[in-house]
C-alpha cells in the first residue's frame, strides 16, 4: 500500500528553493529514514493529521511533546482565540501570567519564582547563566544523550535531533566555549563522581533531563537522581532539572514530583526548566528555582534575560487551559492504559516476527529501539538499528501512522487516542514487521 504523496513532494521541491533544507527545525526532516519530501500536514484535530494529499494519520508524534490534549482542543482554541481578540501582545505585565506562574509553582514547589520564556532553548539557556551567576562558576556537566536545546553550551553530545542527524557536537561553536562542558554517560554516578572530582571547584551546575526523552524514553536508575543532587550539593554546585519533555507529561506535576519515580525522596533541584507542554501548543518555555537562587535574575540581579515576546497572553492562555485540561480525573491513567497496550503489543507483534525490539515505556509515552538489549543509556541507545528503524518509520507512515523521523524520539499519547487507535496502530505495525522479516 503507498499513499498519494504528491502535493508534499511538490511543496517539498518549492520548500527547498527558500528554507534552508526545506524545514523550519532539522528533526522535521526525512533524512535519517532514507531521505525524500517529509510529508505537509494541512489540519490536526484530537489524536489526527490530514496531510495536504488528504491521507488521514494516528499522530504519535504530538510535535515532539508539546501536544498531549489531542490537537485544537476546544478549550484550549477557545482560550487562544479569547486572548487574541483582547490583542496579542502587550510588553506590560499581565494578570494571566501571574496566573500560570500559581499554577506551575502549586505542581513544582521547588520553584519560588518563575519567569516565562519563549521556548524551551531559552529557558535552559538561562538556568546555565543564572547559575553560573549563582556559584561564580564557569562549568556544567551535562549528560551524553540528553537534548537540551540548541544554545551553544549544551549542543556537545546532544542526542535527539542532533544524533539523528550525526552532528551531536554541532559545528560553530568555539573550543573555548566547548570546553566549558563536561559530559558524563547517564545513569553513571561513578562518571559523575570522577567528573566532580577533577573540575568540582569550577562546577556551576549539574544539568539532567530527569526522565530522558531524548535517546529515547530512559528512567534513572534506582539511586541516581539521589546520588546526582547529593554530590553536587557537596561540590558546591547547583542541580538543573531540565522537564522541558517531563513536565507535565507523566502526571500533573514534573519528574521531581513524581510517585513512580525510582528515588522516592528524589531531591529538590536548585533550578527547573520547563517548555512543550505548559504552552498548549503555543511557543512558551519557563524556568524557576529557589528565590535566593533566582534573585539573581535582572531586575532583581545582575544576570540578565529579557524577551519582547515572553508572557504573551495566547501562549499563556493556552498554557492555562492545557493545565486546567490535565487536572481532569483519570486523564493520565487512561493515556497510561493505551500506551501499555501499545507498547505490549509492539513487543509481541516484533517477537512473532523474530525482530529485536526493546521498548522503554513511560506512562503514556513509550519509545522503540530496535535492538535486543536494554537501553539505559546514551551508548545502549546508539546500539538501536537505524536502519530497521527507518523501514518501520516508512512502512507505518504508509499505513497512515505518524512517528517522528528518528530512531531516538519519543511516541507520545494524547488524552484524544482510543482504544481503537492503539489497534489500528498494531494492525498496521503486524504488517511492517510481516514485511520487515522478509
Ligand atoms: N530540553 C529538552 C529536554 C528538550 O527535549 C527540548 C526540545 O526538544 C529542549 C530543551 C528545547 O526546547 P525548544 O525546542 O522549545 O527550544
Amino acid at each position: 500500500m503507498t499513499l498519494n504523496h504528491s502535493r508534499s513532494e511538490a511543496l517539498y521541491s518549492d520548500a527547498l528553493e527558500h528554507i534552508v533544507g526545506g524545514v523550519n527545525s532539522p528533526s522535521r526532516s526525512f533524512k535519517a529514514v532514507g531521505g525524500g519530501a517529509p510529508v505537509f500536514m494541512e489540519r490536526a484535530e484530537g489524536a489526527y493529521f490530514w496531510d495536504v494529499d488528504g491521507n488521514r494519520y494516528i499522530d504519535y508524534l504530538c510535535a515532539y511533546g508539546p501536544i498531549i490534549t489531542g490537537h485544537a482542543h476546544p478549550h484550549i482554541t477557545e482560550a487562544i482565540i479569547r486572548a487574541a481578540r483582547s490583542g496579542t501582545l502587550y510588553g506590560t505585565p499581565t494578570e494571566l501570567e501571574i496566573q500560570l506562574a500559581r499554577m506551575l509553582k502549586a505542581a513544582i514547589p521547588s520553584m519560588d519564582k518563575v519567569r516565562f520564556v519563549n521556548s524551551g532553548t531559552e529557558a535552559v539557556m538561562t538556568t546555565i547563566r543564572v547559575a553560573r551567576a549563582y556559584t561564580k562558576r564557569n562549568k556544567i556537566i551535562k549528560f551524553a544523550g540528553c537534548y537540551h536545546g540548541h544554545s551553544d553550551l549544551v549542543l556537545v553530545a546532544a542526542g535527539s535531533g542532533p544524533s539523528t542527524l550525526g552532528i551531536p557536537d554541532s559545528a560553530g561553536i568555539p573550543p573555548s566555549i566547548a570546553s566549558e562542558v563536561i559530559t558524563v554517560p547517564f545513569n553513571d554516578l561513578d562518571g559523575l563522581q570522577q567528573a566532580l572530582a577533577r573540575w568540582g571547584d569550577d562546577v556551576a551546575a549539574v544539568m539532567v533531563e530527569p526522565i530522558v526523552g531524548n535517546f529515547g524514553m530512559v528512567m534513572p536508575v534506582p539511586g541516581f537522581l539521589d546520588g546526582l543532587c547529593r554530590m553536587t550539593r557537596e561540590a558546591g554546585a547547583l542541580v538543573i532539572y531540565d522537564e522541558v519533555i517531563s513536565g507535565f507529561r507523566f502526571h500533573y506535576g514534573s519528574a521531581q514530583t513524581y510517585d513512580a519515580f525510582p528515588d522516592p525522596q528524589a531531591i529538590e533541584p536548585d533550578l527547573t526548566a520547563l517548555g512543550k507542554i505548559i504552552g498548549g501548543g503555543l511557543p512558551i518555555g519557563a524556568y524557576g528555582g529557589r528565590k535566593e537562587v533566582m534573585a539573581q535574575v535582572a531586575p532583581l540581579g545582575p544576570a540578565y534575560q529579557a524577551g519582547t515576546m515572553a508572557g504573551n497572553p495566547a501562549s499563556i492562555s493556552a498554557g492555562i487551559a492545557c493545565l486546567e485540561v490535565l487536572q481532569t480525573a483519570g486523564i493520565y491513567e487512561q493515556m497510561d492504559k493505551l500506551a501499555v497496550k501499545l507498547g505490549a503489543g509492539l513487543k509481541r507483534l516484533a517477537d512473532e516476527h523474530g525482530i529485536p525490539l526493546t521498548i522503554n515505556r513511560i506512562r503514556g509515552s513509550l519509545s522503540t529501539h530496535f535492538c535486543p538489549s536494554p537501553v539505559t543509556n546514551y551508548e545502549e541507545s546508539q546500539l538501536a538499528d537505524g536502519e530497521q528503524f527507518a523501514r518501520f518509520f516508512r512502512l507505518m507512515l504508509e499505513q497512515g501512522i505518524c512517528l517522528a523521523p528518528s530512531k531516538y524520539e519519543a511516541w507520545f499519547l494524547t488524552t484524544a487516542h482510543t482504544e481503537a487507535d492503539i489497534d489500528q496502530t498494531l494492525a498496521a505495525a503486524r504488517i511492517a514487521f510481516q514485511a520487515m522479516s522478509r
